[in-house]
């Protein structure tokens, strides 16, 4: 017999709101979290419907706090998963700080692990990220909106995401930070539109306490913003499935069907780590509601049923 019915790795909001709904569920639950939530930088989160404003440990603080009333489901936090394989009995985990030190197992587990994101190359960009820049428009550009904004990023969707952000002002300029992220054709439509493109390396952000005032670029020049967005790169590191080997589609993620179901039998996902987006907080802890009940369905042998 498995030590649990289930194993959830990541406490996120998917993670927690699976636990929630599996505990609820008469489920034998472990959760591994290693902690690091992917908003950490920012101080508020937003458009978390009763929670819009709250700062990102409290979101989960609180939904710890609930399913402690639940004793059959256990959290344990700043730890890992380090490996975790399949065979015909289940899966085993080895949990630890860093490495493997601790082995469990389980009928089923739910990978909930979230997204690591890789910032342009900019001079000290973490500094104002989660202040005054940000990635998420819908979470974030509430409050910028109307003002003087830059966009910075490399990648190949820098113009439409330029198209996104001009819906929240009209006063937004794209830096390419020397990429060829924009092309000609569409540097020209964003003209049109009323965006400006700035094709130079950034050499320097200016500001202080998180509060960007201007873009310095490489041939001197200082732009004056208020703020604004960087477009990241996003992985989701999936290196400690050690011995299972889900399908993952073109972007990284791990595939599921609409349930939550991966290609491994037993093995489900939810959340940024399967997500195409939108990536938020709701959204993740929605797809975490959904598929602790798929979990509990397959387990009992019903059909998922719609209501
Ligand atoms: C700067 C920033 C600001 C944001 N602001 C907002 C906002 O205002 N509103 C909004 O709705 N969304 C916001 N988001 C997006 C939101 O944070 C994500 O959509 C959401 O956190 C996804 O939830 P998740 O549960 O899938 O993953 P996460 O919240 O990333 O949680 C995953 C958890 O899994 C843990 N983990 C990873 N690997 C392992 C492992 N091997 N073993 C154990 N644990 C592991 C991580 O440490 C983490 O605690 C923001 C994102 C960023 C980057």
């Amino acid at each position: 017999m498995s030590d649990y019915d289930v194993l959830i790795v990541g406490g996120g909001p998917a993670g927690l709101s699976a636990a929630l709904n599996l505990g609820r569920s008469l489920a034998r639950v472990l959760v591994i979290d290693a902690d690091r939530p992917r908003n950490a930088a920012t101080l508020n989160s937003h458009g978390f419907l009763t929670r819009d404003g709250v700062p990102p440990f409290e979101l989960r603080r609180i939904a710890r706090e609930e399913l402690a009333a639940y004793p059959n489901v256990e959290l344990r936090t700043r730890v890992r998963v380090a490996e975790l394989s399949a065979s015909d009995a289940g899966f085993t985990a080895g949990v630890g700080r860093r490495a493997a030190e601790e082995t469990v197992t389980a009928r089923s587990v739910l990978l909930a692990t979230g997204l690591h994101e890789t910032l342009p190359d900019v001079p000290n960009l973490r500094g104002f990220y989660g202040m005054t820049m940000f990635s998420c428009a819908a979470c974030d550009a509430w409050e910028l909106r109307g003002r003087s904004l830059a966009l910075i990023g490399e990648s190949a969707d820098l113009a439409e995401r330029a198209r996104l952000i001009a819906h929240w002002t009209p006063r937004l300029t794209v830096f390419t930070h020397g990429s060829d992220a924009v092309t000609t054709a569409e540097e020209a439509e964003l003209a049109a539109a009323g965006v400006g493109v700035v094709r130079g390396a950034i050499v320097e952000l200016i500001g202080d306490r998180g509060l960007l005032e201007a873009v310095r670029v490489e041939s001197g020049e200082v732009h004056p913003v208020d703020g604004g967005f960087v477009r990241p790169e996003w992985v989701a590191d999936l290196s400690f499935l050690s011995g299972v080997a889900p399908d993952r589609d073109a972007a990284g993620h791990v595939a599921t069907d609409r349930s939550g179901r991966t290609s491994v039998p037993g093995l489900y996902a939810a959340g940024d780590v399967a997500s195409p987006g939108p990536q938020q907080l709701i959204v993740a802890a929605g797809a975490g509601a959904r598929v602790a009940a798929v979990i509990t369905h397959d387990t009992i042998g019903v059909a998922t049923v719609s209501h």
